[in-house]
């Protein structure tokens, strides 16, 4: 049986970059494990591509989601310079349609600088300076961050493996965990075709399934989670460039910020409209067809448990689940949504869909989705969950926080030795 010092399981943009600072600071045995047969198959490709900037991000509830986006935000930067990677500042508008959404931009305004951001980075415009900017779009008021573009999260994750490989990491693709057995100083994983692997050390970063990952680790029992498929349709050139920003929207629901569809500038320089949130059974539910939302919600509420149980028998949800989840299938009703603000598009602008993503929050045993990622202690192991947008935009920073808190409880020495590397830890630490 191979042995190993430290196993990740997970090689998406979070798993790659963990493994590239465990390269970069230890000579240890370190491998990534993957069921795929290459990294960045799942939600590290399939997102909207945005480099957040975390102005619109609760500096309470979502601080570790803020602090990673703000200091990982130059780490991306340098590395897609370096590769050669599309990296398009082109900038957001959020725009509020009404003065109620615009006390949410000064909300925002005060989050913003509390996460870090500078008067010169996000500044709040009025309707007729937003009109000057972006003639084609229509609104109340709009906050502007120029920071903010987009890039390549898959060839970026990819670009961060070749670095970890380079320094030693072994990838072990078609590896599907499938179930562990903790021993008192290692952890035996096996995988569905029976082979296994021993490791002293286990890190779960396995996306969509990082919460049944834990529980076969026995952790966190009493959460569950739901997927949302977010589809996108990219727009034809006729009207491609009627807005050159990024334009995303005041949420209306706060707790499910998903329902809202952006205008999204690509950095293969195409637009999308998108994602919706459709509840799906699996997440990697990518192209099933749905018809119709009841069905599949007696569908999930047959399979699902615990807290996510609770989450469905709110009359609350499950209202907002019939009169906004139904509408946010069709086509027609997402451009019905953008023309809101963008009041020239039409749903025949938008002939081929894009790649969709799925997102999975959790719920916690309470019946409430958790807003930032939780991270919990086994006895050998550490797991990340609930790992969601602007999971992409932050995963150098967060890696690098995951390193020095391993290291705070004894598990990684902090007498480290340093290879050259393209990011400096102390800095970010
Ligand atoms: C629709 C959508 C839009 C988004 N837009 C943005 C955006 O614009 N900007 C941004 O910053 N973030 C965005 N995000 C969030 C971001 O994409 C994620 O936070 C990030 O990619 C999560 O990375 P990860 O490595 O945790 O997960 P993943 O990329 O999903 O990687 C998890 C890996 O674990 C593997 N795995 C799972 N189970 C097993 C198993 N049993 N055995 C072995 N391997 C396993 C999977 O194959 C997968 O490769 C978006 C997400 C979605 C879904």
């Amino acid at each position: 049986m191979k042995k190993y010092d430290i196993a990740i399981i997970g090689g998406g943009v979070l798993g790659n970059t963990i493994s590239y600072w465990l390269s970069v600071l230890y000579d240890l045995k370190i491998c990534v494990i993957d069921k795929e047969n290459d990294v960045a198959i799942h939600a590290s490709t399939r997102n909207s591509g945005v480099i957040h900037y975390p102005f619109y991000l609760n500096s309470k509830t979502k601080k570790n989601f803020a602090r990673a986006a703000f200091l990982s935000h130059r780490m991306w930067k340098v590395l897609a310079e370096e590769k050669k990677i599309p990296w398009v500042q082109g900038g957001t508008i959020e725009i509020a349609l009404d003065e109620n959404q615009h006390k949410t931009l000064e909300k925002y305004m005060i989050w913003g600088k509390e996460n870090g951001l500078t008067e010169d980075e996000i500044s709040i415009l009025d309707h007729n300076q937003i009109k000057q900017k972006e003639p084609n779009v229509n609104c109340y008021s709009g906050l502007y961050c120029a920071k903010e573009g987009s890039t390549n999260y898959s060839l970026l994750t990819h670009a961060v493996k070749e670095l970890s490989q380079k320094n030693g990491i072994d990838f072990l693709f078609n590896h599907n965990v499938d179930h562990i057995t903790e021993l008192s100083d290692e952890t035996d994983i096996i995988f569905s075709d029976k082979s296994s692997l021993t490791s002293k050390f286990v890190i779960n970063c396995s996306g969509g399934n990082s919460l049944d990952i834990a529980k076969k680790f026995g952790l966190l029992e009493g959460y569950s989670d739901l997927h949302f498929r977010g589809e996108y349709w990219v727009a034809n050139t006729d009207i491609a460039n009627l807005v050159k920003t990024n334009i995303y929207t005041v949420p209306r629901y706060t707790e499910f910020p998903f329902l809202d569809p952006h205008w999204i500038k690509r950095a293969n320089g195409e637009t999308e409209i998108g994602p919706n949130a459709v509840p799906v059974d699996s997440p990697e539910s990518y192209d099933s067809f749905i018809k119709d939302i009841p069905t599949v919600l007696s569908k999930i509420t047959d399979i699902v448990t615990g807290s996510a149980k609770k989450l469905l028998l709110n009359p609350e949800f499950i209202s907002l689940v019939s009169k906004e989840f139904h509408s946010s299938i069709s086509k027609t009703a997402m451009v019905e949504r953008v023309k809101r603000f963008i009041p020239k598009v039409k749903p025949e602008n938008f002939p081929k869909r894009g790649t969709s993503g799925i997102r999975t929050p959790v719920i916690s045993p309470n019946g409430k989705f958790v807003s930032d990622m939780i991270e919990i202690d086994g006895k050998n192991s550490f797991h990340i969950v609930n790992y969601n947008t602007p999971g992409a935009t932050g995963a150098p920073a967060y890696s690098a926080f995951v390193i020095k808190r391993l290291q705070k409880n004894g598990i990684l020495d902090s007498s480290i030795k340093r290879k050259n590397a393209i990011w400096d830890f102390d800095k970010i630490i």
